[in-house]
């Protein structure tokens, strides 16, 4: 079967690979659609990032390796052992790999496992027509998430996290930096669960106009002036509660940090792989909280949940479907043609 891997940065090829049979514990399904994530892009353009240099202590995987964690899929072999699910049964997988003996996962801190693993990076992943994937991994989705929300479980886990890692009270104010994906979805959730005023940051008009689609109260072009000083105008100086760096660049991080008012919680989402300076003394004198937002623990039953009962919706932010043979060309270099206007690109698989 073909197959999407990551050889090196800016090195991502379409290649032949055998087909996988499902081993004890595991299951195989059969792809019905694969979100490209931030994260692979990142990988793509200065990986690697999360890819494994030398092989996984948990997987033994070292590249090239098949990209896409970001699916959903009907499982077509069921290997020994595993008798909570059957053939036939559609699914959406928690990516995460885990050891399962180490102090954090005995006290159920998932991502924070020694030895902490995910699928299409440390092992094959779901951009490919079949991928296996571990049984504890899988959550079985209801006739009302279809394939492309099922794809979508994965980032609105992330989302989750990051709300709940935000400590929010009702009727907070919120900023948003970054209308991508997981800052789309975050705006719903924020909606959903009663944030108060919401301002979103973004340079980009289409995915502005997203944002005040989905509810956001301010939109604010952060290349027609300086964006923290126009979240001081629209909040009486009061600034944002809290402020969810959701784009992963220096840039960001320095916005994230000023448009947080005195005692305000930063929680950063997006990647950011370089040294970032920080105002120490400002961060001190207004005390204002830096909190890490990494992968999720047991968000997946709620982001389920949320897409069933239509709370948070993924048909916005997927802007086209694309098949597997074109997933570089009109995936992930698709991405990195801003005029295309691309938020999330779901790859499926024939
Ligand atoms: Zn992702
Ligand atoms: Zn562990």
């Amino acid at each position: 079967m073909k197959a999407v891997r990551w050889h090196a940065a800016r090195d991502v090829r379409l290649d032949d690979v055998p087909q996988p049979s499902a081993t004890a514990g595991e299951v195989v399904l059969a792809v019905a659609a694969c979100g490209i994530c931030g994260s692979d892009l990142h990988e793509y353009l200065h990986g690697p990032l999360y890819i494994p240099k030398t092989p996984h202590p948990l997987t033994g995987i070292a590249p090239p390796v098949t990209l896409g964690h970001e699916f959903s899929g009907r499982i077509v072999d069921v290997g020994p052992g595993v008798t909570a699910l059957r053939t036939g049964q559609r699914v959406t997988v928690n990516p995460c790999l885990l050891c399962g003996g180490c102090a954090w996962c005995r006290r159920g801190q998932a991502n924070y496992c020694a030895k902490l693993g995910s699928i299409g990076l440390s092992r094959d992943g779901a951009l490919a027509p079949l991928v296996g994937v571990p049984a504890y991994g899988c959550h079985p989705l209801p006739d009302d998430v279809d394939d492309t929300a099922g794809a979508s479980v994965e980032p609105l886990a992330v989302v989750l996290h990051a709300w709940r890692r935000a400590r929010l009270s009702g009727g907070e104010r919120v900023v948003l930096i970054g209308a991508g994906a997981i800052g789309l979805l975050l705006l719903q959730v924020l909606r959903t669960k009663g944030a108060g005023w919401i301002g979103v940051v973004e340079p980009r008009a289409e995915r502005r106009h997203l944002a005040e689609a989905l509810g956001a109260d301010a939109v604010i072009d952060p290349e027609s002036g300086d964006p923290a000083r126009a979240v001081a105008r629209l909040t009486g100086d009061e600034r944002a509660a809290v402020v969810f760096e959701c784009v992963g660049s220096p840039a960001a991080f320095a916005t994230a940090v000023r448009a947080a008012g005195k005692g305000g919680r930063i929680v950063l989402v997006g990647l950011v792989a370089e040294t970032v300076p920080a105002n120490l003394l400002g961060l001190l004198a207004h005390e204002k909280e830096i909190i890490g937002s990494s992968a999720y623990v047991d968000e997946f039953p709620e982001a389920i949940r949320l897409l069933a009962e239509r709370r948070v919706s993924v048909d916005p932010v997927v802007t086209t479907r694309v098949p597997l043979e074109d997933a570089v060309s009109h995936g992930l270099e698709a991405l990195l043609r801003r005029e295309e206007g691309h938020v999330k690109i779901m790859i499926v698989p024939r």
